[in-house]
């Protein structure tokens, strides 16, 4: 079965955040399961794509609006990262090194979209399936099924996965004009709430959606800035199939970032030089129990009240662990937790900053890893934590939910709390150093927590019994 994934990320041509590891590594795993899959990113002037030979494999021309656009489809040459990758260049507009935040942002994913359904158009051979990931590809499955330009394409099914749920890439009408050729009495499919909402018509225009957890799936119907409604008459296109980890990049035995690897029979030395390497770099108390915290700075994560949390922790229990960060994100957040480096020198530092590297001796190195999300569609970093044997602390939400059992439940190896609020989390910070008093206890559940499986290969076959669903309704 040939299957194109279309997204704006892609690990490790350009990685923001999570998407990015499910979209370089589903594929892959898809691939080994027998499967034909691609992935599609637009074209970024960043350190993968500089250092690998691509070969041009189309080119023509786009409008948007009244603008043409020139464009160019890359392959990837070598297929190294177990798919074929290719990449759209658009001088002036898809050919920069961010992926996100440029004021012509919106003008660069809808033109991704349309080179994309162009080229595909022209190709001989049309994919089973095409494979949407969040609002940035978002306007495919409308224009496949409601653009007389695309007619070809009308009988290909498509999935939409929804990576969060909180961002729509919503334009003003008055940009319907992006858009060609467009059947009029279908325009209502693209809208919600007075504007064209791309995450919107995904779920409306896909064969199916799903989520990246089945408890993300019903939250959405209550808390999906402004979709809810939306997401309750869906309800039956849409399942939750929780994301995987890609175990050849996060292998304790032999993760080529961390000094010191080891092996889940044998956790206890290699991680205890990992936290004195970690430790060492960043001026902490090796013989503390050391919690850490990585990811983006913002309200999603719960990473305003991180600060206040660790302060009142420390307070309730002066000099009794450490604490460090490694994110980036809202300055003001940033602020916050550079203040409380400054207040707790010796007990608490961060790195502000992206560091793929330092992510992963943070995860090998930290016996705790802090994550007070308010909205978590998975979670990757709770599900790398375990596979490094550091527990992970976590609020029950969304994937974490799935994901994290309580040690005080019957088989659990987590710390899990209900709200996001100071009063959760240093209560929970104090079971943390409890725990790490038990020695016994702790190296039982790390024990326990490494040998869970959440690999790719379970989950890329639910999702390849999904297009299998797919193929049988043609
Ligand atoms: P989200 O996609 O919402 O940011 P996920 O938990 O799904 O959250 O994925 C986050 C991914 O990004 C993980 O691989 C995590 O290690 C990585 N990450 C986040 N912030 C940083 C950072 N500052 N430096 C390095 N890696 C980071």
């Amino acid at each position: 079965m040939r299957i194109y994934h279309l997204a704006a990320e892609c690990y490790p041509v350009a990685k923001v955040g999570g998407l990015a590891d499910v979209v370089g590594a589903l594929p892959k795993y898809q691939n080994k399961a027998g499967m034909n899959a691609a992935v599609v990113l637009p074209y970024y002037n960043r350190k993968f794509v500089k250092e690998n030979v691509f070969d041009v494999v189309f080119q023509a021309a786009t409008l948007l609006g009244n603008k043409r656009y020139y464009f160019e489809v890359l392959k990837e040459h070598t297929d190294k990262l177990g798919f074929e990758l290719y990449l759209i260049r658009i001088p002036g507009l898809l050919d920069r090194e961010e992926v996100y935040m440029y004021p012509d942002e919106r003008e660069q994913f809808v033109a991704f979209q349309l080179a994309f359904l162009d080229w595909i158009s022209y190709s001989q051979q049309t994919p089973d399936i095409i494979h949407c990931h969040d609002h940035h590809v978002g306007l495919i499955p409308f224009l496949m099924y409601h653009s007389r330009l695309y007619s070809r394409l009308a009988n290909i099914a498509t999935v939409f996965t929804i990576h969060n749920g909180q961002y729509h890439g919503v334009l003003s009408w008055d940009k319907f004009n992006y858009l060609p050729d467009v059947d009029l009495n279908q325009t209502g499919l693209l809208d919600w709430g007075g504007s064209i909402n791309p995450l919107a018509a995904a779920v409306k225009c896909a064969w199916r959606y799903t989520t990246v957890s089945p408890s993300y799936l019903h939250e959405l119907e209550y808390s999906s800035n402004g979709l809810e409604y939306l997401f309750y008459l869906e309800r039956s296109k849409g399942s939750g199939i929780i994301n995987g980890i890609d175990t050849d990049v996060w292998n304790p035995k032999a993760d080529p970032m961390i000094p010191n690897k080891f092996t889940p029979a044998k956790p206890e030395e290699g991680k205890a030089k990992n936290k004195a390497a970690l430790c060492e770099k960043f001026g902490l108390d090796v013989e503390k129990p050391l919690i850490s915290f990585i990811g983006r700075l913002v309200l999603e994560k719960g990473a305003d009240l991180i600060a206040a949390a660790i302060r009142r922790s420390l307070f309730e229990h002066p000099g009794e662990f450490n604490f460090l960060m490694l994110g980036t994100g809202e300055p003001w957040i940033e602020q916050q937790l550079s203040e409380l480096k400054n207040q707790f020198p010796g007990q608490c530092n961060v790195f502000v900053g992206y560091d793929e590297s330092l992510s992963h001796l943070i995860y090998a190195g930290s016996d705790f890893l802090l994550m007070p999300s308010r909205v978590e569609p998975c979670g990757l970093n709770q599900l790398y934590s375990l596979r490094y044997g550091t527990v992970p602390i976590v609020r029950a939400t969304g994937g974490l939910k799935d994901t994290v059992i309580d040690f005080g439940d019957e088989g659990g190896y987590g710390i899990r709390f209900n709200n996001v609020s100071v009063d959760d989390m240093s209560y929970s910070i104090g079971r943390a150093i409890a725990l790490y008093q038990n020695k016994p206890h702790l190296q039982l559940l790390r024990k326990r927590m490494m040998a869970l499986d959440f690999s790719w290969d379970r989950s890329a076959k639910e999702y390849i019994t999904l297009y299998e669903s797919l193929k049988n309704t043609l």
